[in-house]
């Protein structure tokens, strides 16, 4: 029986500490009570009333984790239709197919190829969750084969695409410790589908023609023992796709609909490459919980991921860096001192152009609570007061023997009174971080201590 917010609101510690990102426990117990927040947010709540909370705080997308003993990743447990009401939490996975019809050193190349398809952006890793076999032969044979070649050539988790049972269960028997992801249930196979995850407690896909057989389908399969299923909401063009993942998280979140109330799968693959990045990106915003594509070029990859990144980064919590200052291949006391802020996003497209310049430098990241440095000037985030706070932390007078600070162009404004404030020598910087490779090897020479 769902629990009123007063029910609530007494099971919680009622101490305000506020370190569910929430100003009181008032402020948490509606979001419960409303299904944008989850109860393990609340790092003090004891185990009983977590226990007595289940029904009342369960998030109605089930959570899912996938991968087996690979490299596991989680889906689902979803609370919002739009990131700005909190935030997304599990980033959707990305899979990237493998044919049974390849030979051995093909399929192997191709796997390969895969596991590199990482890439570091802002600081962070990002990279393919998936590897999803397809049973193209439709032989049970090559399928089993190409199942346990890809386990024993990649971590990564792994997915099993086929409508037939008994080829299905002889490629889970030749990677049962992965747990893959079996696709797929249907109204015609899913008892037989249901009872080879069950015996390998593997997830399992339900796929139907509409969302009607698919509401009907995913409780059979539940009642089959199955509580970890996936929903596949492939739906041809682009269009109906979204349509149905919308259709399908209003349902969940708005409805408390549990017959659709888990992640969803999508086929973004196509025969025109831009066209599958733009179908795998529009799906990533909306609202995939598993995304398989067929390419494996970088190009085409990273801009998912990027999307990803982007969309599972918590609106109210910029990506930031520590604020502290930074040592670029390794410079001695008469190198260049820059500020800029502690915007994940500023002070890597720093970094990325020092970096490139092979000047070596010192970044002094400023505390400016993850904004950039327009945003942060006109927040008053950004002054000389907060600068020059930032210099003394750092101790940056025993770091460089020059009295010289360069400071981004968009705030040359600061000039006069941060040269008051501390008694260096401004020199204004580029407006754009791409200009400061010129700048270092032509401007600053000129104003570097004379040895
Ligand atoms: Fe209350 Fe828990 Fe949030 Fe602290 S973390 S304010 S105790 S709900």
């Amino acid at each position: 029986m769902a629990l009123s917010g007063l029910d609530i609101f007494k099971l919680l510690p009622k101490t305000n500490c506020k370190k569910c990102g929430r100003p009181t426990c008032l402020a948490f117990t509606m979001q419960l009570a409303q299904k944008k927040a989850n109860i393990e947010e609340c790092p003090d709540v004891s185990e009983e009333a977590k226990a007595a909370l289940a029904g009342a705080a369960a998030p109605p997308i089930r959570k899912v984790t996938l991968g087996g003993d690979g490299r596991a990743f989680t889906v689902g447990e979803e609370t919002v239709l739009f990131r700005h009401e909190s935030k997304f939490f599990n980033p959707a996975g990305v899979a990237v197919t493998v044919d049974d019809t390849l030979d051995a050193a093909g399929l192997t190349a191709r796997v390969e190829r895969i596991n590199k398809l990482s890439f570091v952006r802002v600081g962070v890793t990002i990279q393919v969750d998936m590897v999803a076999v397809r049973n193209v032969s439709g032989k049970a044979e090559p399928f089993a084969a190409a199942a346990k070649a890809v386990a024993g050539a990649t971590k990564l988790a792994m997915m099993l695409v086929s409508d037939s049972p008994e080829n299905m269960k002889a490629a889970v028997a030749a990677c049962a410790s992965r747990a893959p992801l079996i696709h797929a249930a249907t109204p015609a196979n899913f008892a037989a589908m249901a009872a080879i995850a069950k015996e390998k407690k593997c997830p399992l896909v339900a796929k139907a023609p509409d969302l009607e057989a698919l509401a009907a389908l995913a409780p059979q399969i539940k009642s089959a023992g199955i509580e970890d299923v996936l929903l596949d909401l492939t739906m041809g063009d682009i269009r109906s796709t979204v349509e149905a993942l919308t259709t399908v998280r209003r349902a969940a979140l708005k409805k408390n609909f549990r017959p659709l109330g888990y992640p969803a799968v999508v086929f973004a693959m196509r025969d025109d490459p831009f066209e599958e990045v733009a179908f795998a990106s529009t799906v990533m915003a909306k609202y995939a919980g598993v995304i398989i594509m067929s390419c494996t070029e970088p190009w085409q990859i990273l801009p998912v991921l990027t999307v990803r990144q982007n969309i599972y980064t918590d609106p109210q919590k910029p990506i930031q860096v520590e604020p502290k200052l930074y040592a670029i291949r390794d410079p001695g006391k008469d190198a260049p001192l820059m500020f800029t802020t502690n915007f994940s996003l500023t002070y890597y497209s720093v970094e990325g152009e020092v970096e490139a310049s092979r000047v070596p430098s010192w970044i002094l990241a400023v505390d400016t609570e993850g904004t950039s440095v327009l945003t942060a000037y006109s927040g008053d985030k950004l002054n000389e007061k907060v600068v020059a706070k930032a210099m003394q932390a750092a101790k940056v007078e025993e770091k460089v023997k020059h009295k010289k600070l360069i400071i981004p162009g968009h705030v040359a404004v600061l000039s006069g009174k941060l040269e008051e404030e501390t008694g260096w020598e401004v020199l204004v910087g580029p407006k754009e971080a791409s200009m400061l490779p010129t700048y270092l090897k032509t401007i600053w020479p000129q104003h570097a201590p004379k040895n």
